[in-house]
């Protein structure tokens, strides 16, 4: 198929098809050593080093399933709603590769360790929910470096050290019907991952990866069109730009009277395009059978139970109690449950203060302001949480003004002290000294005389004016309350 003939779509054409998208996922589990040997699984060791006779696939070597695997990918499961089975089982999926040593992955097949979940998520202002079918552990294969051509010899080098690190694979159910609704999809599954802390997720580092299964349809046709199978989506931007594209290929596949084949599509993302990589394998391909040297995996009730009650508050509930607990909007709820990390600077600054709709403001609002400038994240923040509850709660008990604590802000970030030492050291006390803000007083209402005459007059709102002329007489300093007491006082 062509591009030029995608191209020729007019809106018309493609508002008459309905998408249908289902993600395959891969997740890898942050466990310090490798899903079947002792092995560490840590990112950029010399290339076959972290290695042994378990991962390198040597015969005779045996495998013994990590415990820490499993509980990850059960807590992967309850977070995505899944039943968790009691009795799963490990399956070999056969197939050659140079970086598969085995000559085979260690995977599950008809009875995966969670399955029928879901994810709910927003998407442009609608709640939507996806299904999960199933969430399953399996190895992963080492790694292929290509090299180029050398003295017109082509090189490919193998690196094995990743061979054997713990993957879960999480596969949804065809439910999608947009590249916005996968890239809110996946949106969310990177945050919950991440907050339960099975993975970073980090997409530059292969530890999270997207494959799409895309087909179209006529809207309203009862069956779902056939479908390909994107790969390489190694990107947020990707993911979006990669389905647009095979939306329209497929639209003008069936609009010029051919038909869809079912295959293994790669994005290009330097052409924008996807193209046929091969033909689509069928799992009888496979030769899937249950994994002769591993027993089952079995969980049982109370297993399950601890590893539920070890997790953490999953962002959709903290979200809520954020709205219900510390009054925010849905919007900031949303903000700032983000990330867990962002969540927890929030709340540990709330402790510090007494207003958490003020420490809202200041965390969305010049803290986010200054990292997002810095390119920083809430981890690396040259303010602590504490201080910047400190700084809130000094402008609501009054302690300080506003605009003063705007002037103590910026040396926070400079010099990690705390708002009240550096309030001390650079003079920057609120003035509520009657006598010393009289002094001003008396000094503005004898400079604007204009201003006066109207306020007596019955003008009353010109009050504002002349406590902005205190106000900046006082280089901020003045206490408003005490300003405004005064000034009403004076001006009879
Ligand atoms: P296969 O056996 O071909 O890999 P699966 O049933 O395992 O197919 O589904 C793989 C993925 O493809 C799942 O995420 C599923 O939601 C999605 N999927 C299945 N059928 C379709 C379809 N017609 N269009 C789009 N996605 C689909
Ligand atoms: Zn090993
Ligand atoms: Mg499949």
């Amino acid at each position: 198929m062509s591009t030029a003939s995608a191209a020729l779509l007019t809106p018309e054409t493609i508002a008459k098809y309905e998408p249908v998208i289902g993600l395959e996922v891969h997740v890898q589990l942050a466990t310090r050593t490798k899903i079947f040997c002792g092995c560490p699984t840590g990112f950029g060791a010399p290339p076959n080093t972290n290695v042994c006779p378990v991962c390198l696939g040597l015969p005779g070597a045996l495998p013994v399933l990590n415990r820490s695997v499993v509980e990850m990918a059960a807590q992967a499961g309850i977070a995505l709603n899944c039943r968790v089975n009691g009795f799963s089982r490990l399956a070999r999926k056969n197939y050659f590769y140079p970086d598969l040593p085995k000559g085979y992955q260690i995977s599950q097949f008809d009875q995966p360790l969670a399955e029928h979940g879901y994810v709910e998520v927003e998407v442009n202002g609608e709640m939507k929910r996806f299904g999960v079918t199933r969430v399953h552990i399996e190895d992963d294969a080492g790694k292929s470096i290509h090299d180029g051509f050398k003295d017109s010899e082509r090189y490919t080098y193998v690196d094995l050290n990743r061979s054997g690190t713990p993957l879960i694979e999480i596969v949804s159910e065809p439910d999608m019907r947009s590249s916005d609704d996968a890239y809110a999809y996946l949106t969310a599954m990177k945050q919950v991952m991440q907050f339960i802390e099975v993975s970073t997720c980090d997409m530059e580092k292969g530890h999270l990866r997207c494959d799409a299964n895309v087909s179209v349809r006529l809207k309203g046709a009862p069956k779902f069109g056939t479908k390909a199978e994107v790969k390489n989506l190694n990107s947020f931007r990707f993911l979006k730009l990669a389905l647009d594209h095979e939306i329209e290929r497929q639209i003008a596949v069936i609009e010029s009277g051919g038909r869809v084949i079912q295959e293994t599509r790669l994005y290009n993302p330097d052409s924008g395009e996807t193209v046929s990589m091969r033909s689509k394998e069928e799992a009888h391909d496979y030769r899937y059978f249950p994994e002769p040297d591993l027993v089952p995996v079995r969980i049982s009730d109370e297993w399950r139970e601890k590893i539920r009650a070890s997790m953490p508050e999953l962002p959709a509930i903290k979200k809520k109690r954020f709205t219900e607990v510390y009054g925010l909007k849905e919007y900031d709820a949303n903000v700032l449950t983000a990330s867990r990390d962002l969540s927890e600077y929030y709340e540990e600054a709330v402790k510090a203060s007494t207003d958490p709709k003020a420490v809202a403001n200041w965390v969305m609002g010049d803290l986010m302001g200054l990292l997002n400038a810095e390119g920083k994240d809430i981890t690396q923040s040259p303010v602590s949480a504490k201080h910047l509850g400190e700084l809130v709660k000094m402008i609501t008990s009054n302690e300080i003004s506003g605009a003063i604590a705007k002037k103590i802000f910026p040396k926070m970030v400079e010099t990690g002290d705390a708002p009240a030492v550096i309030k001390e050291r650079e003079g920057l006390s609120q003035i509520s000294d009657t006598g010393a803000i009289e002094k001003i007083v008396d000094e503005v209402i004898a400079g604007n005389p204009k201003q006066v005459e109207q306020y007596r007059g019955g003008k009353t709102t010109v009050i504002g004016f002349l406590v902005g002329q205190v106000m900046k007489a006082s280089k901020g300093q003045a206490a408003p309350g005490v300003v405004n007491e005064l000034l009403k006082k004076k001006l009879g």
